[in-house]
């Protein structure tokens, strides 16, 4: 199962080499960070604000699919602002005990970012509304009738909150934030741009075309065009003389598996075995995880959202459909039956 985890295009922070790359890839600097441009423009605008007026920035909830820049954009802030930044997560906070250590080490103006936001469980999330919106942590000594509430006063901070999934988000926690920014994937050029900023950090030489060809495999997620270009990378320090051009690039995507649309063996295999085993579909997400060993979260929430996004896979009542451009990219012809569908 763990390898099968461990893919190269995943979005996912999932491996060591991540966490190391990430710090020496990662932009410290609104111009540094390539794309997004709305969102650098009002984060600008309320940094400044906030600076002038020698307040807090107000809390900010990020949200948009891994790997789209939500944990450095929180960490651009506290650079820009000059401010300490405590990281946690939702899942990391189990007791209200785990909450209050947290918002007591807090100092004026330092930034908390909780990431996977909504997975923090309710009793956390009531403690955070008071801690939101006034500043205070409410805490119950005792049981029973002679329980009190003592409020004890907190250093004004922001929350950073970045979620995947914010339809998961309880209405009241989504409401004590101030500002609200949907990241989305990048464009073919801001990822190129990230590529090329990337190889100069790395001190990797790398050709206009091969830039391209990484870009095109990326998904439009700046993590997997990190990652890629890191691998390329290798790739041509074992088999050429370390400079990336188009035709060791090719090699390495060759060896590694990813197409020219950055499907790897697993995407490919989900669409091969819903057209061969079950006439293009529509077949159940149970079946389809079943046939490739994942399980019904991984397909559901790793796989399909791409090969939707590239119309491959459409979904239906029924099931999931191979779409006539997923047939064509894979190189398979429909049979007349599914044209009942
Ligand atoms: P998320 O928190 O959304 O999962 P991260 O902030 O960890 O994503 O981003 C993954 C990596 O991608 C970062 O370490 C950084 O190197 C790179 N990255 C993300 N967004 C940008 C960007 N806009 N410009 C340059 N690099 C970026």
């Amino acid at each position: 199962m763990e390898d099968k985890h461990e893919r190269i295009i995943s979005a996912k922070e999932n491996n060591l080499e991540d966490s190391g790359l990430d710090l020496t890839l990662r932009p410290k600097k609104l111009s540094d960070y390539v794309g997004q441009e709305k969102i650098k423009e009002n984060l600008s605008i309320s940094m400044q604000a906030a600076k002038k007026r020698g307040e807090p920035i107000e809390h900010i909830l990020l949200y948009g699919a891994p790997g789209l820049g939500k944990t450095t954009l929180a960490y651009i802030i506290a650079n820009e602002l000059g401010t300490g930044i405590r990281v946690t997560s939702g899942p990391a906070i189990e007791k209200s005990g785990d909450l209050a250590a947290i918002l007591t080490n807090l100092s004026e103006g330092d930034i908390l970012f909780i990431d996977e936001i909504h997975r923090l469980n309710r009793v956390i999330e009531e403690i955070l509304y008071p801690a939101m919106e006034d500043y205070a942590l409410d805490i119950i000594i005792g049981k029973g009738p002679s329980a009190r509430t003592l409020r004890i006063d907190l250093p004004r901070f922001t929350i950073i909150g970045a979620t995947t999934k914010i339809s998961l988000l309880s209405a009241p926690l989504r409401d004590r934030f101030g500002m609200t920014y949907h990241l989305d994937f990048y464009e073919h050029d801001h990822i190129k741009r990230i590529i090329g900023r990337s190889a100069d950090i790395l001190d990797v030489e790398l050709e206009e075309r091969p830039a391209d060809e990484i870009a095109r495999r990326s998904r439009r997620t700046p993590r997997v065009a990190n990652r890629l270009l890191k691998r390329v990378r290798d790739y041509c320090e074992v088999k050429g003389d370390g400079k990336i051009n188009n035709e060791h690039c090719l090699d390495a995507f060759a060896m590694l598996e990813v197409d020219e649309l950055g499907l790897d063996w697993i995407d490919r295999k989900i669409l091969e075995i819903i057209i061969d085993k079950f006439k293009g579909g529509p077949v159940g997400l149970n079946t389809i995880a079943a046939a490739t060993g994942e399980d019904m979260a991984t397909v559901e929430e790793i796989y399909e959202p791409y090969l939707m996004r590239l119309g491959f896979l459409d979904r239906s009542p029924r099931g999931r459909i191979v779409t006539d451009i997923g047939y064509k990219h894979l190189g398979k012809k429909k049979s007349n039956q599914n044209s009942l569908i």
